[in-house]
């Protein structure tokens, strides 16, 4: 089988003051020589992008936000465009379960955002998954389904990632096998398949999310729907999150 390039992601959340992310990103892009073929990708909150997308030039690291509103501009105190982003970072994560939980976003708040990113040319990484009850009841593929469907209601463009992260195994130390993992992302492709162009869909990479550190990564990116990870706790620790990556790469 032809190696895979894989991705790496970093979702830092609600975590880091300016400096803190400075010091963070320093950190990673000392080790970034040994990143090869994976894409590397950190998300810090808003207030820190502008600082560290200055001390990612010249790195192959890429720069993603954790949210997006929808809207072009106006009155909507809080809230930053995609035409604030666009000329700052590349990616965007959107729908996050924590997102979709604190802050009561819909599927169709998420197709909403997920088309305005792409409007505005960010590649969106869209986040879907069953919590531990929908899991319980088998009805992580109806959820599933229902959270992609209606994410990608009226999409066409296939520039984007799918980040699949099972609420139970989030920030719970307590990750996905790695078999039960791409049975799900198998199902996502075959969604994917029938809702765009099968050439496309396969085109779209499909990132596991949920308690990954550097000691389960190997296992996870051996399977064939995964292609590769949104980290959370450990891509705040420099030195696990750029394990994972040596090992992706
Ligand atoms: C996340 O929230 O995107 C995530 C996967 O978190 P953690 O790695 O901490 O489980």
């Amino acid at each position: 089988a032809e190696k895979r390039n894989f991705t790496i992601a970093g979702n830092w959340k609600m975590n880091t003051t300016l400096n803190e992310a400075v010091d963070l990103v320093n950190k990673i892009r000392s080790g970034a020589a040994d990143f090869g073929r994976v894409e590397t990708i950190v998300c810090p909150p808003f207030i820190s992008l502008s600082k560290v997308k200055e001390l990612l030039e010249g790195t192959s690291i890429q720069l993603g936000a954790q949210d997006v509103f929808y809207e072009e501009k106006g009155a909507f105190t809080g809230e930053i465009s995609p035409g604030m982003l666009s000329s700052l970072c590349r990616y965007v994560i959107i729908g996050h379960s924590e997102r979709r939980t604190y802050f009561h976003e819909t599927d169709d708040v998420v197709n909403r955002k997920v088309k305005a990113a792409i409007r505005h040319g960010l590649k969106p990484i869209m986040c879907v998954g069953e919590n531990l009850d929908e899991k319980d009841a088998g009805a992580t593929e109806s959820i599933i389904n229902r959270q992609i469907s209606l994410g990608l209601s009226g999409i066409e463009s296939a520039d984007l990632l799918i980040a699949y992260e099972p609420i139970w195994a989030i920030g719970t130390g307590r990750a996905a096998t790695s078999a039960y993992a791409n049975q799900v992302m198998n199902y996502i492709r075959e969604l994917l398949c029938k809702i765009l162009h099968t050439g496309k869909a396969l085109r779209i990479p499909l990132l596991y999310g949920g308690s990954v550190n550097a000691e389960n990564i190997t296992d996870l990116l051996s399977q064939n729907d995964i292609d590769g990870a949104l980290v959370g706790g450990a891509s705040l620790k420099p030195d696990q999150f750029l394990s994972i990556i040596r090992q992706a790469n």
